[in-house]
């Protein structure tokens, strides 16, 4: 008989909620030493329910952690000078330490234009070009959520991506191309796909290392895994369904992350933790003796 060989687990639940919980802490310092509650502002454009859920989720984890949520809720219909108005506002409400504006906000707006109204110091959500910049040169700022969490919990698991070749699967400006920007500086070499990528599943069989963020279920199946790979899935589709089909690839991969509780969780970690960093930041307060990463 032949044992089959199944790929660990990057278990992103338990290493997100020990960053909650060390951001959970911090807060409460902060509160304590200070008087004032950090708090993230979450702007979220119409009712995507999608997007009602994602919000939700980060608004209670904040609230149950020590983090004052202030709910920003704005109709479909808003104008793109109305959106930067309210995010330009917010900007500058020193009560408000960090703020989310929930992607997609709606084709008839200019997302990047209200993305841009974000003060670089409050973007804990890593969406402005400053902070895309400041994270390409390895500058000090924060970085985009998603992508930040993969790192973090590759590193939390020791995997060293250095001199491995990595295969990023998708290039948004929130998923795909900072999460390249970040293996670069960790010295992997990096190679894109994209809808336009000639055989991508040949390109993929050479990785070392998968990350898949497409957004179409079980795009990736396990035989285009090249065997020990290390495959992250950031995909989250309807049902639970990430963009890896976890049953084959798991028989391939050394490590490999669930969906869900693999990539999703720590998201919303690396949101509080940059929340509490900013809003310690903000009030005078030495934020990495409280919480060290
Ligand atoms: P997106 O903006 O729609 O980008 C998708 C990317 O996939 C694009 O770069 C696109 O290429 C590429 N793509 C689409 N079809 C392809 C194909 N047939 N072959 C190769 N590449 C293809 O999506 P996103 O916002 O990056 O999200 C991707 C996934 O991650 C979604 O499932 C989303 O729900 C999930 N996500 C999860 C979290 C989390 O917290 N877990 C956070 C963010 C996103 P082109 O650029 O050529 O169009």
């Amino acid at each position: 008989m032949t044992a089959t060989r199944t790929a660990r687990l990057l278990d992103g639940a338990n290493c997100a909620q020990r960053i909650i919980e060390r951001a959970a802490a911090a807060a409460a310092t902060i509160t304590e030493s200070t008087g004032t509650v950090p708090c993230l502002a979450t702007v979220l454009v119409g009712e995507d329910p999608a997007s009602v859920t994602y919000v939700r989720m980060k608004q209670s984890r904040c609230r149950k952690n020590g983090i004052r949520s202030r709910d920003v809720p704005v109709p479909a219909t808003t104008t793109t000078a109305e959106l930067v108005e309210i995010v330009a506002e917010l900007s500058l409400d020193p009560d408000v330490h960090g703020i989310l504006l929930q992607h997609p906000v709606g084709s008839h707006i200019d997302e990047r234009a209200a993305f841009e109204a974000i003060a670089p110091h409050k973007d804990v959500d890593g969406v402005t070009l400053a902070s895309f910049a400041a994270m390409s040169f390895g500058l000090p700022g924060f970085v985009s959520c998603t992508p930040g969490g993969i790192i973090r919990l590759l590193k939390d698991y020791s995997i060293n991506v250095a001199g491995m070749n990595a295969v990023v699967v998708g290039r948004s400006a929130i998923l795909g191309k900072p999460v390249g920007m970040l293996l670069l500086a960790a010295d992997a070499t990096v190679t894109y796909c994209h809808s336009r990528t000639r055989n991508l599943p040949s390109v993929v069989r050479e990785a070392d290392l998968v990350i898949a963020a497409v957004g179409r279920p079980n795009f990736i199946q396990g035989g285009d895994i090249k065997p020990g790979a290390v495959v992250i899935d950031a995909g989250y589709n309807p049902g639970n369904v990430g963009d890896v089909d976890f049953t084959s690839a798991r028989l391939r991969a050394s490590w490999i992350t669930p969906v869900p509780g693999g990539v999703g969780p720590m998201t919303i970690a690396m949101l509080m933790e940059q929340t509490v960093h900013a809003a310690a930041h903000q009030l005078g307060v030495a934020s990495e003796s409280l919480m060290p990463a």
